[in-house]
């Protein structure tokens, strides 16, 4: 259901004397979020009033922006053969989803959940790619049924099962096989995948043995080559390296008899957090087309399973400080969103933007941002100067990609809702969690 904001109650804040040097980073949301009057938008809608509004935590997304995520990527890729397959474990909601499937996108899969998703998404499965490196029977059965485009795989024996499971549908499969390169991506340690040492992929020099075995199961057809090397990739050289080993694995399959339909370079595109400087798709595709074209491979379609670069800043976590506790040692921001809530700084040490929805102009104070987990691990954000009294409430930046979907309920905190923000009128994607939902399914002992 769409819904507007009854506008416009006057906020508690005196807003009149703006600091400018409050908003000398642009959001890293921008353009979709912005300053208006002094309140951060998101789109034509206050964050402000959206926060009192619905409750937070809160997770609010803008349809805007990921027209534009899109669009990055279809103005870089012109009239070449190529199919985005959104990366959906960044952010699977329905109506993320159903967005990207309007706008013509291709999925990426690592589960039979998602599969069960996308179809609910009324996503075309002939433009799905399966990758994950554990898949299970029933998700190989589930995804031969719904006639997905590839399954993109990761070791030898999965190679074996898969072919029994299609013989034993009196199906074939197409597989592609997701070679690491043992390029090093040159990102955080858990967020890189193609080196050698990590867990995804078949070795690239073991992959010539395993085609050849690919083509001989009965149950399968060859008809790809993937990589995925990484996430939150700025640099253009990883990727070339890794293409360089793909394109010279393909020669030597093409000497062998073995013709491939399609290269997927996978995903890993960085953006904006900080100050890092994001890797344009346009950057990164010109080369790729001028590689495959020197190599005589422009006959290949070219896939990409973009992720984080299509969401991350999309979206926000409002949250709303609690207590403000200050310590010999630290200044606590106490915020009602936590690691449950958004995992990444636990995690890996993620680095977001906080961001007052509506700045305050006393002088600040240097704040760690935390949650109300039971846990030393649960913050947001360290060391920012920030104006804040309680009430007030605070934009996590950049956490359209891997926010929500790795939310729990740890600390029976129920999971928040989701909001799509389009124009001046919002819906809400996803009701926030109650407690009915925290103990559905669970019954004591006779
Ligand atoms: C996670 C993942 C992606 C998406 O990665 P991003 O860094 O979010 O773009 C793409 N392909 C595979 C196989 C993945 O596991």
């Amino acid at each position: 259901m769409a819904r507007r904001l009854k506008t416009l109650e006057p906020h508690c804040h005196d807003m009149t004397a703006h600091s400018p040097t409050m908003t000398t980073r642009q959001p890293a949301g921008a353009p979709h979020f912005h300053d208006q009057d002094g309140t951060l938008h998101a789109e034509g809608v206050s964050l402000a009033e959206l926060g009192q509004a619905l409750g937070t935590p809160l997770y609010v997304y803008s349809r805007a922006a990921l027209a534009t995520a899109w669009s990055s990527y279809q103005d870089a890729i012109g009239s070449h053969n190529v199919l985005v397959c959104f990366g959906m474990k960044a952010n699977s909601n329905l109506a993320v989803l159903k967005e990207f499937a309007r706008l013509g996108s291709g999925f990426d899969i690592v589960s039979g959940g998602e599969l069960a998703r996308v179809l609910a998404a009324g996503a075309n499965p002939a433009k799905v790619v399966f990758s994950g490196v554990g898949k299970q029977r029933w998700e190989m059965q589930a995804a031969l049924e719904a006639g997905v485009k590839c399954f993109n795989v990761e070791s030898v024996p999965e190679l074996q099962r898969l072919s029994d499971v299609a013989c034993s549908m009196g199906k074939v499969a197409p597989v592609s096989l997701r070679v690491n390169p043992d390029v090093d991506a040159q990102t955080h340690p858990y967020i890189s995948t193609g080196l050698k040492e990590n867990k995804f992929g078949i070795a690239i020099e073991e992959a010539l043995g395993a085609y050849q075995l690919a083509t001989s199961l009965p149950g399968l057809n060859v008809v790809g080559v993937d990589c995925h090397i990484g996430s939150q990739i700025t640099e253009v050289s990883p990727y070339l390296d890794a293409l360089d080993k793909l394109l010279a694995l393909i020669e030597q399959l093409g000497a062998l008899g073995i013709e491939l339909k399609h290269l997927d370079l996978g995903g890993g595109l960085g953006i904006r957090y900080d100050d890092e400087t994001p890797l344009a798709p346009k950057v990164l595709l010109d080369r790729v087309f001028a590689a495959l074209e020197s190599r005589g491979c422009s006959s290949l379609q070219l896939v990409l399973e973009p992720g984080r670069s299509m969401v991350g800043n999309a979206g926000v976590l409002l949250t709303s400080v609690q207590y403000l506790k200050h310590t010999e040692a630290r200044n606590f921001a106490i915020v009602d969103a936590g690691m449950n809530d958004l995992l990444r700084p636990a995690l890996y040490e993620a680095w977001h933007g906080v961001l007052p929805v509506v700045p305050r102009q006393s002088t600040t104070t240097l704040y760690d941002v935390v949650g109300p987990v039971c846990e030393s691990a649960d913050w947001l954000a360290r060391g920012r100067q920030l104006s804040l009294e309680e009430g007030d409430i605070l934009a996590i930046e950049s956490a359209g990609a891997y926010g929500f979907v790795m939310a729990g309920n740890y600390n029976s905190r129920p999971r928040p809702a989701e909001v799509m923000v389009d124009g001046d009128i919002f819906h809400v994607i996803r009701q926030r969690e109650t407690f009915a939902d925290l103990i559905r399914g669970e019954s004591c002992l006779p």
